[in-house]
This record gives structure tokens, C-alpha cells and sequence, in this order.
């Protein structure tokens, strides 16, 4: 028994947003603002969280990535992570963090069996991080790679939001990291996101723009696509030892592979990261939902996947709803 959508897609893969709560607050990503937080009774429990993905197992899904708000600013993180990687079936966990609080857990993380970091980064500058991310912490992330690589983490992503006027002058430092290190350095294009007030939306800078830029270094080489591989575009700068990756969701959507569903912080399972369509699962869950009920409405969000998210705006003005910073990216 699998997830399959009416459009013939296999679902596989579960993003889990354990919190809606960060300890940064990129401008771009979470609200200014005195936005309210949710209350902690509103937040699946792990316990919860972990019912769901057994249930998600058992109708083929195969790889979960913790995301948030800031994962590892929730308590009891390590043991969730470990009771998750302890699943039979889950064949594939990763973990998406900002990278202030990593270095305290690197070694917990990798004992609960995972090798593979994403990490979000878009500056190595201390000023303008504090000025994206309100706080002075830059430095924390950059200890926090070094040591993930001494440690044998495999593969370091770093994922770089590329946004107009913020950020779009690094391109190329970014790029030369990858020539030295082991990296894996993914460009994203920036998605117009949020629509509470106070929410700052920077442009985007189209993949085929960064590539040029990229391209100045030297020529990009081609790296096949393995079946597995996310949206990314894969490349390498001739003789470099880490990669380049693009992930286009504005101008290359990449709907027709997409292979997730999301599960937010406050319980819904959000078929679409830019549709605003969810299911509540937590009512169902504290309603005394059986593994089946729960099987249906998994089932149920997964036949409301939408064939593409419905349009690319064409003007910086258009916004996509929901906001970034409860659904995980
Ligand atoms: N706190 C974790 C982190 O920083 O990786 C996980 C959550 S964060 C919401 C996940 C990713 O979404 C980050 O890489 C962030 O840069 C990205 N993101 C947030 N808003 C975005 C937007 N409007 N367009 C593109 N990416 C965005």
C-alpha cells in the first residue's frame, strides 16, 4: 500500500516541523513583529509526531526531515531524533538547521544515526547576519561546519536564500567554498512568502542569473541525477572538491517530482508547501484517532496534492500564504 496522488506521483518523503519557535529571526522568514507563538499544548507532541510518521511507514514512506522554526531550540530534540532513526522502514532521516545551537549537539546527532546536514547560511559576513538575522551568531555556524566535517558528516549542505539586494553579492564566495571544501552549496531562489503584516519580501535572483555568476569562477560540470535526489540541480566547479546545486521553485518548479507531504508544527498536514490547504491531524490524533483514521487522512492529503503550485508570480507583489518559519520550508 502506497501514497500515490491522482497525479501519479509516489509520496515518500515526510517534512516534520517540530516547532514554530527560532532563535533567529531572518527577515525574510519569520514575521516582525510581536507575532504570537504557539502555545505549547498547540504543538504535536513528539510522541505524537511519531505516531504519525508509523503510520507514514506504513504506507511507504521512506525518508523524514526535521525542520521548524529551529529544531534543536525544542527540548528533548536528541531523544526524538533517536526514537525516530529507530524506526523500522525509515530508511532516510536528515535535520534542517540554522546552525547556532549545532555544535552543542553535533555528536548526539550523529549517535541518533544521522550523517547528512542541510544547513541554512546566506552570508559569511557577522554584519550582515546580524543584520538578516537580528542576531550576532555567524561565527557559532561557521565552528559548527568545521566541526561537522572533522566529524565525518556527509554531505555538508549549505543552503544559501538568494535575495535581491540582501545578499546576491556573496554568489561567488559562496561558489569558491566549494572549491576547498567538501560542500555541497545550494542556491535558492527566494520565494515571495507571508502575508502578515511586517513580513519583508526581498526579491528574487533567477537560477539562470546565479549560474552566470557562479560560472565566472570557472565551467560547471554536470553531476548526474541519482534517483533519490531532491530538487536541486547538481554541478561541480572543474577540480573542486565539494558541489553546486540550484533549486529553482520560481522559475524551474520542480512539482512534477515532487515526492512530500509536510507535517507542520501545530499539527496539519500540508499537502503543498505553497497551498494553503491543510489537514488537521492533531484534532483527529487528541480525538482518539486509530492508526487507520490516520492512514485515511494521509491518504486524503496526498489526493489533494495539486498538480504544480498554481502560479509563479510574476510581480514582486504576489505572495504565497503561509508563513515559512511554521511550515519548515
Ligand atoms: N531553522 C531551520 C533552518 O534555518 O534551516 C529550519 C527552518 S527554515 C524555515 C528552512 C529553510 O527555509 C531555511 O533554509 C530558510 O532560509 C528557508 N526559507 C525561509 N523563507 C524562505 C523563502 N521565503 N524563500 C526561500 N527559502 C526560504
Amino acid at each position: 500500500m502506497s501514497l500515490v496522488d491522482p497525479f501519479n506521483r509516489t509520496i515518500e518523503y515526510l517534512r516534520i516541523s517540530v516547532t514554530d519557535r527560532c532563535n533567529l529571526h531572518c527577515l525574510y522568514c519569520v514575521p516582525q513583529g510581536d507575532i504570537p507563538k504557539l502555545k505549547h499544548e498547540e504543538i504535536l507532541r513528539y510522541e505524537e509526531i511519531l505516531r504519525i510518521v508509523r503510520v507514514g511507514i506504513a504506507l511507504g514512506i521512506k525518508k523524514v526531515r526535521v525542520t521548524g522554526g529551529e529544531p534543536l531550540v525544542r527540548k528533548g530534540i536528541i531523544h526524538f531524533l533517536n526514537a525516530l532513526s529507530s524506526l523500522e522502514g525509515l530508511k532516510d532521516l536528515a535535520i534542517t538547521t540554522n546552525g547556532v545551537l549545532l555544535k552543542h549537539n553535533l555528536a548526539e546527532i550523529r549517535d541518533a544515526g544521522i550523517n547528512r546536514l542541510n544547513i541554512s547560511l546566506d552570508t559569511l559576513r557577522n554584519d550582515r547576519f546580524k543584520f538578516i538575522s537580528g542576531v550576532d551568531k555567524l561565527d557559532d555556524v561557521l565552528e559548527a561546519i568545521q566541526l561537522a566535517e572533522k566529524l565525518g558528516f556527509s554531505p555538508i549542505k549549505l543552503n544559501m536564500v538568494v535575495m535581491k539586494n540582501v545578499n546576491e553579492d556573496e554568489i561567488e564566495a559562496f561558489a569558491r567554498l566549494s572549491l576547498d571544501k567538501p560542500y555541497h552549496i545550494r542556491f535558492i531562489e527566494y520565494m515571495p512568502m507571508g502575508s502578515r503584516p511586517g513580513h519583508v519580501n526581498p526579491g528574487h535572483i533567477p537560477t539562470k542569473q546565479i549560474k552566470e555568476m557562479v560560472q565566472k569562477i570557472s565551467p560547471l560540470e554536470r553531476i548526474l541525477r541519482q534517483r533519490h535526489d531532491g530538487p536541486a540541480e547538481r554541478y561541480r566547479l572543474k577540480g573542486a572538491r565539494g558541489e553546486i546545486g540550484f533549486i529553482s521553485p520560481m522559475t524551474n518548479h520542480f512539482c512534477n517530482s515532487c515526492n512530500r507531504l509536510r507535517l507542520t508544527a501545530e499539527g496539519h498536514i500540508r499537502p503543498c508547501l505553497l497551498s494553503d490547504r491543510e489537514l488537521d491531524v492533531k484534532t483527529a490524533l487528541r480525538n482518539g484517532a486509530n492508526d487507520e483514521d490516520l492512514a485515511e487522512l494521509l491518504r486524503k492529503a496526498t489526493s489533494f496534492k495539486p498538480k504544480a503550485h498554481s502560479l509563479i508570480p510574476k510581480e514582486s507583489s504576489l505572495l504565497y500564504p503561509g508563513e515559512m518559519s511554521t511550515i519548515g520550508g
